[in-house]
């Protein structure tokens, strides 16, 4: 069990993670395929009134908006959406729950930071000295 804040990125620092999500999908759909080249929107795997944040594992690129296209899809089939990984519940890390990319051949993926994707689940962190 993971607890740890929302990220919360702004300015810059969101650009820098929005690129490196539309990069990894190749500018199109994480789950259709569709070429995104405007129109496209990024989906908090793990929704932001879950405790979601900006992290690059919890954002995938998907077409439509918060109610159309696979967007619109991620949002009305909850159930769907989880069983795929496009949808994260509140008590998971979207970085141990892997989702169907489509550039993956929709084999289940675990989404890295970095903007990189594997079909291993990542290895856990060293931990970093004293608990605050
Ligand atoms: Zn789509």
């Amino acid at each position: 069990m993971i607890n740890r804040p929302a990220l919360g990125l702004s300015g810059a620092a969101l650009r820098d993670r929005n690129v490196k999500i539309d990069r990894r999908e190749n500018q199109s759909c994480a789950r259709c395929g569709k070429g995104i080249w405007e129109n496209g929107s990024r989906h908090h795997r793990k929704y932001k009134s879950r405790g979601g944040g900006d992290e690059v594992s919890n954002g995938v690129l998907l077409c439509g908006s918060g109610t159309t296209g696979c967007h619109g899809w991620a949002h009305h089939h909850p159930d769907l959406a989880r069983q795929a990984g496009f949808a994260v519940n509140s008590w998971e890390d979207p970085a141990l729950v892997p989702v169907r990319l489509y550039l993956a051949g929709g084999r289940p993926v675990y989404l890295d930071e970095e903007g990189g994707w594997s079909t291993e689940p990542p290895v856990a962190p060293e931990p970093t000295g004293s608990a605050a």
